[in-house]
């Protein structure tokens, strides 16, 4: 359980809402028309302390809990969707690092975390939504671990220096190992060219005969799939949370221009047609709020939230792309062009239907949890 100061809380709050508004949304629209973080901006982002916000302080972080730290995303995309998934890789591998490291390997890694980001990879070319599809493997040879396999479409793949690596101990044995882009036989392959949350890079991992102690091993060999399962689980809250964000800002350009554009001699704000549009957006994006804060809470409160997470992030994926489809016809012509962010919300929302798990799987998850109650 995490214990919480409301007033760095509050602290920390204002000085995100104040660098959103002033280094990040500025540079939105640059972001997404040149699929990159601008020079220096990530320098910066870590500089501001970023990384380390959810780090417990004995690893040199600030030691936020679940709540804040989901919070802060959602301020975060408010300016720009893609700094905070760029964020929500790292937090989500840092947490399972946290949750099934060593001690030791938390000593060796951890303190680094606040300066280089860390990305969580199971997806392969034979295996994404099937997990037991992969190729990657990890042989026993001797008293150490050699690692072979091609990852790919890793959020922060070719940014991130450390990996979590989904990998076969045995045909049917999934386990997670760590490793580094310092070590031999680490090598990055290609950046995916996707629709959506242009200036995070997704891209790929080659891991050609890497040697790795058994202090490399997350958990026990054999728990893959419950540490796949947990990394989902920390994602999708700050997915909900990231998509929370994507909403207040479509809402915020339908009203302004919705305050400012007249049909005729009636402005937009006095049509039934767009208050009704207005209304589902606002909704959504409350309701979407709702399910991320309440998972947030139960992982606080050391409560099952696998269930809420997914809630929140099936909800919201699709609650989003329907508000940014809302807000791009009141804006109308203007919705539909590249000089306008509309267009890119709906983009960057339509990712996370896709990414920490579709929302197909999702749904299967949240029926089987309903089965069993
Ligand atoms: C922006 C982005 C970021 C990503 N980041 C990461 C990352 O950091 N790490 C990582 O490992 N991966 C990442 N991915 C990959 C992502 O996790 C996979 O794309 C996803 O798991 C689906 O796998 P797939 O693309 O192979 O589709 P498939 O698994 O081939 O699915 C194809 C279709 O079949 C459906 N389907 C498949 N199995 C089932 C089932 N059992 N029940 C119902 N429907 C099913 C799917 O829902 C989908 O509609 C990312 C993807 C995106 C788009």
């Amino acid at each position: 359980m995490s214990t919480r100061n409301a007033a760095a809380e509050k602290l920390l709050l204002q000085m995100v809402d104040d660098y959103t508004t002033r280094e990040v949304a500025p540079l939105d629209m640059a972001i997404d028309h040149a699929q990159d973080f601008p020079e220096g901006y990530l320098q910066q982002l870590t500089q501001t302390g970023f990384l380390g916000l959810m780090l417990p302080q004995e690893f040199g972080g600030a030691g936020f809990g679940p709540e804040v730290t989901a919070t802060v995303l959602n301020h975060l995309a408010r300016g720009n969707a893609s700094t905070a998934v760029t964020l929500e890789g790292h937090y989500k591998t840092l947490d399972q690092i946290l949750k099934f490291g060593t001690p030791a390997l938390q000593q060796q890694l951890l303190p680094s975390a606040t300066q280089r980001i860390f990305a969580f990879s199971m997806t392969e070319a034979s295996g994404g939504s099937n997990p037991m599809g992969i190729s990657s493997t990890a042989t026993r040879e001797g008293d150490h671990w050699v690692i072979n396999g091609d990852k790919i479409m890793i959020t922060n793949g070719g940014l991130a220096q450390v990996y979590c690596v989904l990998v076969k101990t045995a045909p049917t044995e999934l386990s997670v190992f760590v490793v580094d882009q310092d070590m031999p036989g680490f090598s990055f392959g290609k950046r995916e060219d996707f629709i959506g949350l242009r200036g995070t890079p997704v891209g790929e991992i080659v891991m050609d005969h890497i040697i790795v102690d058994d202090d490399h091993l997350l958990g026990k060999v054999g728990d893959g799939g419950l540490i796949g399962d947990s990394a989902h689980d920390d994602a999708r809250i700050l997915m909900g949370a990231v998509l929370t964000g994507i909403m207040e800002h479509e809402l915020k350009i339908a009203t302004d221009y919705a305050k400012e554009r007249k049909a005729g001699q009636t402005p937009l704000t006095e049509l039934q047609v767009t208050h009704r549009k207005v209304a589902d957006i606002a909704m959504r994006k409350e309701t979407t709020k709702l399910l991320y804060e309440r998972a947030a809470q139960l992982k606080a409160a050391g409560q099952p939230y696998s269930e809420e997470a997914a809630m929140a992030k099936a909800h919201g994926s699709r609650a989003a792309v329907a508000a940014g489809d809302d807000a791009l016809q009141i804006l109308a012509g203007y919705g539909y062009s590249r000089e306008y962010p509309v267009e890119h919300l709906i983009r960057d929302a339509r990712a996370m239907e896709i990414a920490e798990g579709t929302v197909e799987k999702m749904r299967s998850a949240i029926a089987t949890a309903e089965f069993h109650k």
